[in-house]
């Protein structure tokens, strides 16, 4: 039987041991539980006798000195009869040594995380737990010299960290919440900064994000820019494209929207490809979902139309520009959805007109000019076409032959010009007018029946010379048409409408 007054002792102290330890340290009394059948000194509903984790927490190391005057005094009582209650140090399991009081075994694990804190940013914890169990004395004490020096060697230093969860595809452990926050700003950031918008109203994750405050081995922890790159471009979508006839690396960097050199690092041998090969087409792809919500402001230019009029007070060669044009603006604004970037939705919210387009308005003359070709002829006879320009049973035919059908057609100039050869050919054109259009073109009618100009004559496109006939070598009423380069006749249908 244990006295009462020890009873009410270790009541005592485990009241002062719960500011000390709780609720990171537990110490477990099972040993002592099992051999002495006692009841258990503490709360099991507030500890649970779980093994929970030990922390630094200065604040509360405080012992209730009632409680240690009234277990002094069970002690003194009990004398003899009572052996010592000492704690034994234990690491996962493995014994470490024997102190008599906790607060050694606590000095040495808090100045053991004091000094590590000093180098490190984290809140650091040892995980697993340091166990300091209450046991009867048997062995001799541990030196405290070696105790620090092998508890120190097993501790396991981790560190207190703010875990992202993004969905159940990944997590990413930071120092802390000031840290997760900037990610997460950093990551909505992402998408939305250099972006030509009015104002972005929306930014928010569609993938369900969750925090939770947890202990990670130090490596684990990653940096404020370490993590946004993660959740920006953090996975791959890897997939097999098989190479078609006619593909080239270009074409397939170019359909997947990937570079040449990604390609080739997963592909080595892709520098020659063949119809059927396979290639490993590997994307950086983001790990969190980002919808944005933006709007836009698109200035479109209006171009300006021509309106041409026409003048008989002006020569056909002469244009005239009444009113220069001016491009109109229009602004429209529409709010567009984007995923991760990508558009997937754009809605115009409407359009504003900030400046109507100005017609441009230009004059052409249509009257002909005397004495200058305008460079666009006309058939010069309205009939049909009895022999072109080319090769005959009877020679090299240099101009086009025309028949009205009818006879005595009046034969008009093919463009303005002046009469510079008229009369009679006796090696066959019969009687002839050759009109020089000072442009570097002549043209020349043959067997006429008679003339209405005369030489030196400046006629205009159009303008009556001459009657179709059949003078010279001419079987049968038709004009003979020729066109003359600097002098050389040429194919005049290049010069017909
Ligand atoms: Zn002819």
């Amino acid at each position: 039987m244990i006295p009462q007054i020890f009873k009410e002792g270790l009541r005592q102290l485990r009241r002062g041991l719960d500011h000390l330890l709780s609720p990171e340290l537990i110490i477990f009394e099972r040993r002592l539980e099992k051999k002495r059948n006692v009841t258990p000194i503490w709360n099991r509903q507030k500890l649970n006798w779980q093994k929970l984790r030990y922390s630094y927490h200065p604040s509360q190391r405080k012992l209730t000195k009632t409680g240690i005057a009234i277990l002094l005094t069970a002690l003194l009582m009990g004398g003899a009869a009572f052996p010592k209650i000492v704690y034994q140090v234990s690491v996962d399991e493995t014994i470490i040594g024997t102190v008599r009081k906790v607060e050694t075994a606590k000095a040495i694990i808090n100045d053991y995380l004091d000094e590590m804190s000093q180098d490190s940013p984290y809140t650091l914890v040892v995980d697993p737990a340091v166990q300091i169990v209450p046991i009867k004395q048997k062995e001799s004490l541990s030196k405290i010299n070696d105790l620090k020096k092998d508890l120190v060697q097993s501790l396991n230093v981790k560190a207190q960290a703010s875990v992202i969860y993004v969905g159940d595809k990944a997590s990413i452990p930071l120092a802390g919440a000031k840290e997760v926050n900037q990610v997460l700003d950093n990551v909505k950031l992402y998408y939305v900064e250099n972006k030509s918008c009015l104002e972005t109203l929306q930014a928010k994750f569609s993938d369900d994000l969750l925090v939770r405050r947890e202990i990670v081995e130090i490596p684990q922890i990653r940096n404020v820019d370490e993590a946004t790159s993660l959740l920006v471009a953090g996975s791959e979508r890897r997939q097999v494209v098989t190479v078609e006839a006619g593909d080239t690396l270009w074409d397939i960097a170019l359909s997947q929207s990937i570079s040449v050199d990604e390609i080739l690092a997963n592909n080595p041998d892709a520098e020659s490809l063949r119809p059927g090969d396979q290639l490993v087409i590997s994307q950086a792809m983001p790990l969190v979902g980002v919808v944005t919500n933006e709007t836009t402001r698109e200035e479109i230019v209006i171009s300006y139309d021509t309106e041409t009029r026409y003048s008989d007070s002006m020569f056909v060669t002469e244009i005239e520009e009444i009113q220069k044009g001016s491009d109109g603006l229009k602004i429209e604004e529409f709010a567009i959805t984007r995923e991760n970037g990508d558009e997937v939705s754009k809605v115009s919210l409407g359009m504003t007109m900030v400046k109507e387009p100005v017609s441009r308005i230009i004059v052409k003359g249509t009257q002909m000019p005397y004495g200058v070709g305008t460079g666009e002829m006309a058939w010069p006879l309205w009939g049909t076409v009895t022999a072109w320009y080319g090769w005959y049973e009877y020679g090299y035919h240099r101009g086009i032959d025309i028949s009205s059908g009818y006879g005595y057609a009046t034969v008009t100039a093919a463009d303005s010009g002046v009469v510079v050869d008229i009369g009679y050919d006796y090696f066959g054109l019969g009687y002839f007018i050759t009109i020089d259009h000072n442009n570097g073109l002549q043209t020349r009618y043959g067997h006429l029946n008679s003339f209405h100009v005369s030489y030196g004559e400046a006629v205009r496109k159009g303008d009556p010379i001459g009657v179709e006939g059949n003078t010279g070598y001419s079987f049968g009423n038709h004009l003979h048409f020729e066109v003359l380069v600097n002098g050389v006749r040429v194919n005049p249908a290049n010069y017909l409408p």
